[in-house]
């Protein structure tokens, strides 16, 4: 399902601004407004796919991308470990209806998560 009009589409298009992390062809990374920790990067996909759960195989590279591209985020930020999260879903706390994953770290993180 297209999410073009989220926030996430308005960053990408340049509407809203955002503090880039990194940018290629396939997507942008850049840090939540709302840091959980001393580095909250989301990656989203230029691609309006809304969430984890509608991707298709025709995502499949597409999806490893965005996970490389986290492991890049991370390194970018000299991170040696961090936690990359993919809400999917209203009930697991997706807020933004535009796939993105988290990149959290620089500080211990518990698990499970609530
Ligand atoms: P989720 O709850 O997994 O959908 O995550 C959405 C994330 O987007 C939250 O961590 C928000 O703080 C973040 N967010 C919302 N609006 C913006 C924005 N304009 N720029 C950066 N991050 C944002």
């Amino acid at each position: 399902m297209a999410s073009s009009d989220t926030i996430f589409g308005r960053i990408l298009s340049g509407e809203i601004p955002c503090q880039e992390v990194y940018a290629d062809d396939l997507c942008l990374a850049f840090r939540d407004v709302n840091p959980q920790a001393p580095v909250h990067v989301l990656v989203i996909p230029r691609e309006p796919i809304a969430q984890l759960g509608e991707a298709t195989d025709e995502h499949e590279a597409l999806l490893g991308h965005l996970l490389l591209v986290a492991a890049k985020v991370a390194r970018l930020e000299g991170l040696e470990s961090w936690r990359t999260v993919i809400n999917s879903g209203a009930d697991a706390g997706q807020t933004v209806f535009h796939l993105h994953l988290h990149v959290i770290g620089g500080r211990p993180l518990a698990w499970p998560p609530g």
